[in-house]
């Protein structure tokens, strides 16, 4: 976080990472960058950033940046080309392939992280103009269960409840959410109730994240059993006097079948504790718990809706919630937590497959209402591909031209290596970026296109509570990007489709977007911001953050919905869910034994093509890691610090080992975010499974069967450069952002004449170097101006090597003669231990430093706070510090540990 000088223009603006949407102040520093610090006055997070907002302004430099269109040529390298040559041929190509085989020979694939704008232009080129319904997007992998979900039980994709509700809820529930490291800035509000109100919270989760607290009742649940749990508490509730009769009466159908289903997937809390894998007595404590407190909030995100069933857990969920008449009430109901950004303004447009636009889907007079709006000549009238459909169809052949817009599915979508596969095959395939490079151009992108990115982008976004809000530029264009709305709105004109595409600004997208939200809408449709369809541009420019609904006329906001019923049904009625039978769609095996759970890390980012850029965030958990307990590691025979090699029948990577009590046994955790760019053999996304929902389409990214075997190193080490280098090939490498350079830690079996002979051709004439034969050590620096510009240091996997240390002195500038001499030591320069590996990466503070402070008589995470700053921005360490205090064990393993300690 960077101190705001109150002398320079700030902007108001929100955070282009998850969906708690927080404002943010970003103070340009003339240079292409930024000082950033939350906005106090934006009803998400009052003033918070997590870590990865507060690193926002080391992200934003033009190293990595897609400056110019290019074309492929015919030798198959990438020219630069004009703005002009890029669109016409993009269109040239798109109408003859639409010419040809049909619109539904072509296909856009989006992102949650476009602003609603980009998404309703796409959205109307692609279903209004081209005729087909080809349009999905990364959202699909995200909370496309929830929205099934919503649409079974509410007649519309509604989130009923907003963040008020977390700070007056007496029970927070989170399922398949780990708040703590992926929704920081809310886990904190839910945190301060607790501390002030003294709300209790249940954790349901297979793996016991840092989002559990010892004070917490957690229910580390077998995977996949979340429908079991909550028809189990349905049945509870019912057979405890705890239903209201009067809400289910006035307001809903369906009640009798969901609770006979429910009674007969977990009829009693023995029953329950039966299918979850759970305890009777933590089962019947959170039944309870779920009776006698009224103010119950439900949050669930990736655990719940990334599976084969999610849609059914979603609805087994809001079933409770139903039964008991808590939704719509301050501080009751369920709340979906959207991991993207602008997961929610995308399904606002309809930048979903199977939704039209503006909460409206393929019925006929739905289509036919969009059609007169649009005035479209060519309206798709059925549903189109879902994401994984959509790259199996592209496999197969049927779909020939792909638009990929500020995504990438190589890396994150299930069976990243099939998907990537496919691109190749494409005849014409598009991608708008705003980076040079990335595993899904790399997969033979045919035209590249340089888009507007974070600072320089202006439009909406809408985060998890519906709550709108501006992103503004406050930096200038890099190179010739250009906005996505423009971009496709160029294409559209190209195409003949002129009338419809000519917007000059995003506000008059988002006037044409409110009107058809309002158009025949008489509180049919949830989704009405009709009140701001006449917004002047000095209106947008200044619009405030702000809840939807805002209908034409109203003045009052709506803060929630359903509290007296008003669903969007025909009758108006919530409908009860009979759900299935939890099963999980593939069986464990000899070969297969164990269970592959994937997500985030606390510090990162998607694919961390920006926060990847961050040396801040780099430094907590800087390399892939597979986490598993103790007991399947010593059955596997992999241990803590050392790699193993999983595979699925899909494929395959090398991961560092962490071993760790806090995953549950027969399962393996993984990170998503790394990919070719940054680590070699780290792409989890091609083990995972692609199994789908049958009503979302979303994806199983939690339960893939996988196989764990050791995978041993002979040497490790790491190399510090100024600019970023091709490693040698059978390197195991991890790229981390440093100050002033780019850093790659390595494990290798090669001998070290490999290494010698790799480094050469980088050295200059002023070159130091250490070599200990014996011990096949090898260390060699070399220096411009007395400045580090490369070194490499590898040795065997025993030998301890100070990264930090070194890491600081290839930060400083010209070196001083003593500096010079320690350097190849490996230990710092100043004789003091290194910081050791970043635990609060708000201000930079390090495991060794904590320890410090903790053996120097801090004795809670309060005080550390007061001695070190850890833990009083974000709050997102505050587990890991408190792990510490208590000489537990923390997710860094511990050869990475070793790494952070001087020999
Ligand atoms: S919680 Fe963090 S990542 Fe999410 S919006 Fe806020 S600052 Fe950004």
């Amino acid at each position: 976080m960077t101190a705001i000088d109150p002398n320079l223009r700030t902007t108001k603006t929100t955070c282009p990472y998850c969906g708690v949407g927080c404002g943010v102040l970003a103070t340009p520093d003339g240079s292409g960058g930024a000082a950033i610090a939350g906005d106090p006055e934006h009803p998400a997070n009052f003033g918070r950033l997590c870590s990865k907002g507060s690193a926002l302004g080391e992200t934003l430099g033009l190293g990595e940046r897609l400056l110019h269109p290019m074309l492929r040529d015919d030798a198959g390298g990438m020219r630069q080309v004009s703005w002009d040559a890029a669109l016409d041929h993009t269109a040239d190509q798109f109408r003859a392939i639409i010419k040809q085989h049909g619109p539904d020979s072509v296909a856009f694939y989006l992102s949650g992280q476009l602003l609603t704008e980009d998404y309703y232009v796409a959205n109307k080129l692609m279903k209004g103009f081209i005729g087909s319904a080809n349009v999905d997007t990364n959202s699909r992998l995200c909370m496309a269960s929830s929205v099934a979900g919503h649409k079974r039980a509410f007649g519309a994709d509604t989130v009923p409840g907003c963040y008020e509700d977390l700070d007056e809820a007496d029970l927070l529930v989170l399922v398949g959410s780990n708040a703590a490291w992926c929704h920081p800035v809310l886990y904190q509000r839910m945190l301060a109730n607790k501390q002030k109100r003294g709300a209790r919270i249940v954790i349901i989760d297979p793996r016991r994240t840092d989002t559990v607290a010892d004070d917490d009742l957690f229910l580390g649940l077998k995977p996949g059993t979340d429908t079991a749990l909550f028809s189990g508490l349905l049945a509870y509730l019912a057979d405890n006097q705890a239903l209201d009769r009067a809400y289910i009466d006035a307001h809903t159908s369906g009640f009798d079948e969901a609770l006979a289903r429910a009674k007969n997937i977990a009829g009693s809390v023995a029953a329950t504790a039966l299918a979850t894998g759970l305890a009777e007595s933590d089962v019947a404590a959170f039944f309870h718990l779920f009776r006698k407190m009224p103010r119950v909030v439900t949050l669930y995100s990736q655990g719940v809706n990334q599976s084969a069933q999610g849609t059914d857990k979603v609805n087994a969920i809001l079933n409770c919630h139903l039964a008991t008449g808590r939704i719509g009430k301050v501080g009751m109901g369920p709340f979906s937590l959207t991991g993207q950004p602008n997961a929610m303004g995308g399904r606002e447009v309809g930048g979903l497959a199977n939704q039209l636009a503006a909460h409206m889907g393929f019925t006929p007079p739905e289509i036919d209402r969009v059609r007169r709006f649009w005035k479209a000549p060519d309206i798709a009238t059925h549903e189109g591909l879902k994401a994984v459909q959509m790259f199996e169809a592209i496999a197969r052949g049927e779909i020939k031209a792909l638009w990929v817009i500020g995504t990438n599915p190589a890396v994150s979508l299930p069976d990243a290596d099939a998907a990537r596969a496919a691109m190749r095959k494409l005849e014409l395939f598009v991608v708008s970026e705003n980076v040079a490079s990335n595993d899904t151009m790399n997969a033979g992108a045919h035209v590249v296109l340089p888009a507007h990115a974070w600072g320089e982008k202006s439009g909406t976004v809408t985060n998890s509570e519906r709550r709108m809000s501006r992103q503004r530029s406050f930096l200038k264009p890099a190179g010739e990007a250009k906005p996505d709305w423009w971009i496709l709105s160029e294409v559209a004109k190209r195409l003949g489709f002129g009338a419809g595409f000519a917007y000059t600004s995003a506000a008059d997208i988002f006037r044409e977007h409110a009107s058809l939200s309002a158009f025949e809408n008489n509180g049919s449709r949830d989704f009405d911001i009709g009140g701001l369809a006449k917004v002047s541009d000095d209106g947008f420019d200044t619009m405030a953050p702000v809840l939807w609904p805002i209908r034409e006329g109203t003045t009052q906001p709506q803060p929630r919905f359903f509290a007296d019923g008003g669903f969007y049904a025909k009758d108006r009625r919530a409908r009860f869910i009979a759900v299935e039978m939890p099963a999980l769609r593939s069986d464990i095996s000899v070969a297969r034994p164990l269970r592959l759970n994937t997500g985030r890390v606390r510090d990162q980012w998607h694919t961390m093509t920006r926060t990847g850029l961050s040396p801040r965030l780099g430094q907590h958990l800087p390399e892939p890691f597979v986490e598993i307990h103790p007991y399947d590691a010593a059955q596997a025979g992999v241990i803590d610090g050392g790699h193993a090699k999983l595979a699925t029948d899909y494929g395959s990577c090398i991961l560092k080992v962490v071993v760790s009590e806090r995953q549950q046994r027969g399962m393996l955790f993984a990170p998503i975010h790394w990919n070719d760019e940054t680590a070699s053999f780290a792409r989890v996304g091609a083990l995972v499974a692609p199994f789908v929902d049958p009503f979302s389409g979303q994806p199983e990214n939690k339960a893939t069967p996988v196989s764990i075997t050791p995978h041993a190193f002979a040497q490790r080490g790491f190399v510090l450069s100024r600019k970023p280098l091709a490693l040698p090939e059978q390197a195991l490498w991890t790229r981390v952002a440093v100050t002033s350079g780019v850093g790659y830690l390595i494990s290798d079996n090669a001998d070290l004449a490999t290494w010698r002979t790799w480094l050469q051709p980088l050295l200059g004439d002023d070159v130091a170097e250490f070599e200990d034969e014996s011990r096949g050590v090898f260390r060699a620096a070399s220096f411009v101006d007395e400045r580090i510009e490369t070194c490499l240091f590898i040795g065997p996997v025993a030998d301890g090597l100070d990264w930090d240390a070194v890491r600081a002195l290839f930060a400083e500038g010209a070196l001083s003669d003593e500096a010079r001499r320690m350097l190849l030591s490996g230990k710092s320069a100043d004789g003091h231990a290194s910081a050791g590996p970043i635990v609060c990466a708000c201000f930079g503070v390090g495991r060794t430093t904590i320890c410090d402070a903790i053996a120097a008589g801090a004795g809670t995470a309060a005080e550390i706070g007061a001695k070190l700053r850890a833990g009083t921005n974000c709050g997102s360490c505050i587990p890991e510090l408190k792990r510490l205090i208590a000489g537990a064990e923390t997710t860094v393993p511990d050869e990475q540990k070793r790494l952070a300690v001087a020999n």
